[in-house]
């Protein structure tokens, strides 16, 4: 923290391709450049970029995350159907333009949060006109003031009319769909859900391979559930990114920390990461404050993991219970209570 700072009347010059050269002194940066000028009132922050979205789809699984907290597994409600596949079935089902729409609404939620920057994935589609469909509206997406970067991700489940014969269909992500994503020229990067019972290391790594031989960038959903091989796979391959890596093994966390590949970590995907998705606001937050001590804001939090058994709506009184919580213990007179029910 000692290292932030807040300059005044200062400037940011950026050159043609929009890349930061100089931040300093108004006066100092203006002499001698024939830059464009604009204005900023306020305070002027680097935008967040979020690189790993699922942002066009139906409907949310809510369904799932209740069958989740009567103790069945992320594997038991996919082989039932559920999970990933619940997903598909409703975007196959849907319109271009339904699908625009609501990715349209979470995109202005985002932006609103302050990010300028998101990369959105394919794979509710799993079939090349329905991955198509997803990643036009991507593309469609990127007449809303925010960057929108596609990647597409065939490989994220297997659908249902190939669970007979997982390898054919990653013969046809690899023959059929990569040379046809890359003809429409929709998407930059190529990920693979990397996961014992989803995509094995080696068909991830055929995938993968196929990918980078048409010049797509690689990402890998990897060691989420299980470790695996993911990581090692990633670094091998020269990834951008491994994402989730959860359940990471030492072998892996090596393999990465000696690959130009970034970790991505995904906060609530599991408790601990959640709690620290939460000191992080708390983080920013001082920061805010420390900035703007004349308009400091005053935000309480809580969290709660829904334990197998639990069910969601005990979770969330439990994180409410816990926001009043900290919320009184600020205030230090204990006036403040959950209200009733
Ligand atoms: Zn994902």
């Amino acid at each position: 923290m000692s290292a932030l700072e807040v300059l005044t009347d200062a400037a940011v010059l950026m050159d043609d391709d929009g890349i930061i050269s100089r931040v300093g002194p108004y006066s100092e940066l203006r002499a001698g450049n024939a830059a464009t000028v604009v204005e900023v009132q306020g305070t002027l922050f680097p935008g967040f970029v979020d690189c790993h979205t699922h942002a066009v789809f139906g409907a949310p699984r809510l369904a799932d995350h209740e069958r989740r907290a009567r103790g069945e597994t992320y594997q038991a409600i996919a082989a039932a159907g559920g999970g990933i596949l619940s997903s598909v079935r409703d975007v196959r089902a849907r319109s271009s333009d339904a699908l625009l729409d609501s990715a349209r609404g979470r995109l202005s939620a985002m932006l609103a949060l302050g990010t300028t920057t998101v990369e959105i994935k394919s794979g509710y589609g799993l079939a090349l006109d329905h991955e198509l469909k997803q990643l036009d509206v991507v593309r469609a997406l990127a007449a809303e003031p925010v960057s929108v970067i596609g990647t597409f991700l065939g490989a994220h489940e297997v659908p249902e009319e190939h669970r007979a014969n997982p390898d054919a269909y990653v013969d046809l992500v690899i023959h059929e769909m990569l040379p046809a994503i890359k003809r429409q020229g929709v998407a930059r990067f190529c990920d693979v859900f990397c996961e014992p019972g989803v995509f094995t290391v080696a068909q991830s790594r055929a995938v993968l391979e196929a990918a980078k031989a048409l010049g797509f960038g690689l990402k890998l959903h990897a060691d989420e559930l299980e470790p695996s091989g993911g990581a090692e796979l990633a670094a091998a391959l020269g990834a951008t990114s491994a994402d989730h890596l959860a359940a990471i093994s030492e072998a892996g966390i090596a393999a990465l920390a000696a690959s130009p590949a970034v970790a991505v970590l995904l906060p609530g995907t599991d408790p601990e990461s959640a709690r620290l998705a939460l000191d992080r606001v708390r983080i920013e937050l001082r920061a805010q404050n420390l900035a703007h001590p004349a308009s400091a804001l005053d935000i309480s939090l809580g969290s709660a993991t829904a334990e197998r058994g639990e069910r969601l709506n005990d979770a969330l009184k439990q994180a409410d219970a816990e926001m009043y919580r900290e919320k009184a213990a600020r205030r230090g007179d204990g006036t403040d209570t959950p209200p009733a029910g």
